[in-house]
């Protein structure tokens, strides 16, 4: 495998930005080695720098639900930057995005967009404490929602903890206020209310936690969560950065049917550009500015080029059959793949690669940090083999509507010889 460019590229982008990358994971350092540069992708397919070919399973991570540069996306891109490519005042595109999501979504009657999944995140969070006058937040190891200062915690010791900052930089006050419980403990989060009560604004959770392996909970679970919520009068926020738009089109809250308070979009529903989103009912988005007193803006929110983007992409997402089709895939790549101590855990078009006996992964603390050794011996097996990853073996892979029957057979095939070599 060829590497030269990709290797220059990366020598001169250590100049130029802090590890030589725009955002940390890109930089390889949990498999090692040099970052590819991306020249261009087509489909199910990249092409690197250095002219390599690949199978692409980390599309983006996540948005790119479609593959690369799919015609209807490029064509509207396209169309809509012609007519300028920001405003700064409404267009229609945003009514139209709106609608699209709006009329087929029952858990949310009223969406703000924003431009990423940390923003609407961090949106969404002021919005539960603006609505319920209360400051703390309950989140759970294992889940990510993007990297804003009161999100940045991870558990401390013991079982319900105010947490430990997971990054430099961000004040103990924020710390205080952010409560870390393991997922799929019940007892954790009764403990929490109890110790806290009238004190917690918001439940906060990926309900389909993908960011850390995939540590599918049950819907009992998430249920409860619901419940204890309702009880406590606090807010339910199901972080839907990567499930939205991906486990069917309404996603986590859809496929569990459980009805959170607020939901919170990023990735796919900009079709590759950059938009996130947060709804909820139409009581509770009255809180945001102009309308209430939680104020909340953006430059180039809503921005027409990524509206359209989004349009045409979930247009294609809401065709009959969609996303059975997607899920047909990945369980065809399982079916191929028997190997063992290797266990493919997934859901829809989701899927993870873990080095494991166990029959399920619920929690953070399930996941085996010896085995990421393994991981990084099979990343660059895959490599070789044409096969592009998410380079970290914490990380989940996707498969898009353009990845074909051929791709899928290749890259079980690649995927079962090199986990004999990891
Ligand atoms: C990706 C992600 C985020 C952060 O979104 P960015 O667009 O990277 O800021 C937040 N929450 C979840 C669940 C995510 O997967």
């Amino acid at each position: 495998m060829k590497k030269q460019k990709s290797e220059a590229l990366f020598e001169k982008a250590k100049t130029y930005f802090p590890g030589g990358v725009n955002s940390p994971v890109r930089a390889f350092r949990s498999v090692g080695g040099t970052p590819l540069f991306i020249d261009r992708g087509k489909g199910s397919h990249i092409w690197d720098a250095d002219g390599n070919e690949y199978i692409d399973f980390c599309c983006s991570w996540g948005p790119l639900i479609l593959g690369h540069a799919n015609p209807k996306v490029v064509d509207a891109i396209k169309a809509t930057v012609e007519k300028g490519s920001s405003f700064g005042a409404p267009t229609e595109l945003e009514n139209k995005l709106a609608e699209l999501i709006l009329s087929n979504n029952e858990f949310i009657e009223k969406i703000r967009f924003v431009s990423s999944g940390t923003e609407a995140v961090m949106s969404a969070i002021r919005l539960a404490r603006g609505f319920t006058k209360r400051n703390k937040i309950l989140k759970f190891e294992g889940c990510y929602h993007g990297h804003s200062d009161s999100l940045l915690v991870k558990a401390g010791s013991g079982l319900v903890t105010l947490g430990n900052t997971s990054s430099a930089g961000i004040p103990e006050a924020f710390v205080n206020e952010t409560i870390v419980c393991p997922l799929n403990n019940k007892e954790a989060v009764k403990e929490a209310f109890a110790k806290f009560r009238n004190e917690i604004s918001c439940i906060i959770i990926e309900p389909i936690p993908a960011n850390n392996g995939l540590l599918l909970q049950d819907k009992s679970y998430l249920q409860f969560l619901r419940d204890i919520c309702t009880e406590d009068k606090a807010l339910l926020i199901f972080d839907e950065v990567i499930s939205g738009f991906r486990i069917g089109f309404t996603g986590a809250a859809g496929y569990y049917n459980v009805k959170p308070d607020i939901i919170t979009y990023g990735k796919i529903i900009g079709g590759g550009l950059p938009v996130g989103a947060y709804g909820a009912s139409a009581e509770i988005m009255s809180k945001i500015s102009p309308e209430g007193d939680v104020y909340q803006a953006g430059t180039l929110s809503g921005n027409p080029v990524a509206m359209a983007a989004g349009i045409a992409q979930l247009t294609e997402c809401m065709k009959k059959g969609f996303y059975e089709e997607l899920e047909k895939k990945v369980s065809g790549l399982k079916s191929q793949i028997s190997s063992p101590g290797v266990k493919i855990f997934s859901i829809g078009s989701i899927f993870w690669i873990a080095f494991t006996d166990r029959e399920k992964m619920q929690r953070a603390e399930e996941i085996d940090t010896n085995s990421m050794k393994c991981f990084r011996k099979l990343y660059h097996e895959l490599l070789e083999r044409g096969i592009y990853l998410g380079p970290s073996g914490y990380e989940v892979g996707f498969v898009s509507a353009a990845h074909t029957e051929q791709d899928l057979k290749k890259a079980a095939e690649m995927i079962s010889e090199s986990i004999k070599k990891a």
